[in-house]
């Protein structure tokens, strides 16, 4: 019931997901404002749209330098200048959620290798709404392969040059190569444990890959409390809030009435923290703000899945640390052709999503095949 967003260009699931007959379901990212059931007028859209404009452009200037050999910086540094425009709480706030880390944390360089791929020149929307829903999509990679789910790995051996024996505890599998895909979260708690001991250059990259926390919270509705508003429509309140009140919603969810609001950081663990009645509390408010209270009135259900309390998860996706870009590329580099990382995380120009994990695990997988080739055959 909880479609996702496929984000950017150059994206090989999108690509698949249309030659398998997908409809192409366009969806602009940066939210309008909605107050009792209707976009603002543009008057009072403009300021934030401008102000947006301008920081996107300045991470941009930030982002070429900083690819050009420029010392890295934070988006709040790059976007210094603009910081007493108004709506630059709320651009920053917008940019946080999507990014996964607060603006003073955030490395422009990171940023902008993933979003040079999600602009297209004629300026027409690059992230896509798959109606039936990413799950769904997903699913037909696992058809016909042996995947044991709920088997946590504990430890890696490596001290025999030609197996590793992989412990989990349902016992050990062995294996001639590895492809370890768990979040750097799990791997820089130390939950997955390595003989010997990695490289420090492989540790210290986990640790300046650290993810944030966003979360999604679906909703259905009763009754189709949306009236005019377009299908998949990012939505937000006219507030020039911080992440500490800031959420945004995909409105007319592939067409539905459904419902899905995001939320980040510090809110985002007081919510995970209240449960149910705290989502439904909150979802409530931002729909009296945004819909009118009758609209609160029709929620049906909720549904969410807590990505920071989630032991196997530890929060959402990565967001290198400033100057730090460089950890994504020495994870990309295999452990004597035998230990391979892959998953958002590892890759430079697609982090933080489904096609970035898609590639970095394909890539390794290839790598593998190649080298065992001979010997498979
Ligand atoms: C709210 C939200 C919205 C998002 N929206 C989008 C979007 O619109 N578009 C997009 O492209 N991306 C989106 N993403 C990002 C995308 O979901 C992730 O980037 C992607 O799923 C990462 O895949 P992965 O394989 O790297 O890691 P994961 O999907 O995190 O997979 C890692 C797996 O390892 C398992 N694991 C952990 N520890 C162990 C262990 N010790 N042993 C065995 N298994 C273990 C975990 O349980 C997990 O299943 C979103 C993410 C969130 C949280």
């Amino acid at each position: 019931v909880v479609p996702n967003a496929l984000g950017g260009t150059n994206n090989p699931l999108y690509d698949l997901y249309r030659a398998q007959g997908g409809p192409d379901v366009p969806c602009v990212l940066r939210p309008t404002f909605y107050a009792e059931g209707q976009a603002l007028p543009d008057a009072e859209q403009g300021p934030f749209q401008d102000t947006a404009t301008a920081v996107g452009a300045a991470i941009a200037t930030a982002g070429i330098a900083a690819q050009l050999g420029a010392p890295d910086s934070s988006v709040a540094d790059a976007t210094a200048l603009l910081a007493d425009q108004p709506w630059y709480t709320m651009t920053t706030a917008f940019l946080a959620l999507a990014l996964d880390a607060p603006v003073d944390r955030l490395s422009t360089l990171d940023v902008w290798n993933d979003l040079q791929f999600a602009i297209n020149p004629d300026g027409s929307p690059t992230d896509k709404v798959n109606p039936s829903g990413m799950g769904n999509f997903a699913a037909q990679f696992a058809e016909g392969l042996d995947i044991r789910l709920g088997t946590p790995v504990t430890a890696l051996d490596l001290t025999a040059a030609d197996q590793i024996t992989v412990m989990t505890d349902q016992g050990p599998l062995t294996a001639r190569a590895v492809i370890v895909t768990a979040p750097m979260t799990v791997l820089a708690a130390g939950k997955i444990t390595f003989t010997p001991d990695l490289p420090t250059a492989y540790q210290q990259a986990f640790a300046d890959l650290p993810f944030g926390l966003v979360d999604k919270l679906g909703i259905a509705f009763s009754s189709d409390i949306f009236c005019a508003t377009p299908a998949n429509t990012v939505i937000t309140r006219r507030l020039d809030a911080d992440l500490s009140a800031f959420a945004m919603a995909l409105a007319r969810l592939a067409d539905q009435p459904m419902m899905n609001l995001f939320f980040a950081d510090d809110l985002a663990r007081e919510l995970e923290a209240g449960g149910e009645a705290a989502q439904e509390a909150f979802a409530r408010e931002f729909l009296t703000d945004t819909y009118g209270a009758d609209a609160a009135k029709a929620i049906e259900r909720t549904i969410i899945h807590p990505w920071g309390t989630d032991p196997w998860a530890m929060g959402s996706y990565s967001a290198a640390r400033v100057g730090k870009v460089g950890a994504r590329a020495t994870l990309a580099q295999s452990i004597d052709n035998r230990l391979y990382f892959a998953g958002e995380a590892v890759s430079t120009n697609a982090h933080s999503s489904l096609h970035g994990a898609f590639l970095t695990g394909q890539s390794a997988a290839r790598q593998i095949a190649d080298r065992y080739a001979t010997t498979l055959h």
